[in-house]
């Protein structure tokens, strides 16, 4: 592949909608609050998991966070105590895929590169994995299966809120949705939108108000 690799968090927005994804590049978006208390419970899985220690951290890692986030890293503190941890240590590690023109960080690795772990700020849905995680957990797997040479085994998500786990082995549907993605965020960066999909989530979308907006935003671009 020609031209900067395309992130895995910029796949999961072009796959959401196209103009989230020109959103996202035009304002690339900061690491939120939720994700920042979820990666730090994360981190500390186990018997031992201390709601002081964690708030204590978030302190350092977030400058000034509002004190009102203390109750969210609580009540996700309480959620994951019964949550085993997983087989290795939560690193972020830089992945990659030059074929497929794909970049990232994923939130751990196994030492082997059988597995990765992927950390979640949302509640589990009732059952399975939501269309993103699993274009998410595919272009993560893509990368990594060219690092090992053969596919990975499974990808461990953990949605924080719930204290819940689920492994999922990415399917065919979902590098075909990932192939999909990247051919979307190629034309978005060419300048060349696609029509805003009839199934857009702009209900869950943090541009709603942009969109419907008017001027530079979805209606004008879009429709
Ligand atoms: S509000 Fe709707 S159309 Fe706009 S970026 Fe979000 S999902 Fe896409």
């Amino acid at each position: 592949m020609t031209g900067p690799p395309i992130t895995v968090s910029g796949l999961v927005a072009a796959h959401r909608c196209p103009l989230r994804y020109w959103h996202d590049l035009a304002r690339p978006p900061a690491e939120s609050v939720r994700y920042a208390v979820a990666k730090q419970v994360a981190a500390h899985l186990g018997d031992d998991l201390d709601p002081a220690l964690v708030w204590e951290e978030l302190t350092v890692v977030l400058p000034g966070i509002d004190p009102g986030a203390r109750a969210l890293a609580e009540a996700w503190t309480a959620a994951c105590r019964g949550v085993r941890p997983f087989p290795f240590v939560l690193r972020d590690r830089a992945v990659r895929s030059e074929r497929l023109g794909l970049a990232g960080q994923v939130d751990g690795v196994a030492p082997d590169l059988s597995s990765c772990a992927v950390v979640r700020a949302t509640e589990a849905p009732a059952w399975g994995v939501t269309s993103a995680d699993r274009v998410r957990a595919a272009a993560y797997a893509l990368c990594l299966e060219e690092e090992r040479g053969k596919p990975l085994e499974a990808v461990l998500l953990l949605y924080v809120p719930s204290g819940t786990v689920r492994r999922y082995l990415p399917q065919p549907r979902d590098r075909r949705a990932v192939l999909r993605a990247r051919e979307v965020a190629r034309r978005v960066e060419e300048g060349r939108l696609p029509p805003r999909p009839p199934d857009a989530p702009c209900g869950r979308c943090p541009y709603a108000q942009a969109c419907a907006g008017g001027a530079r935003s979805g209606r004008s671009i879009l429709c």
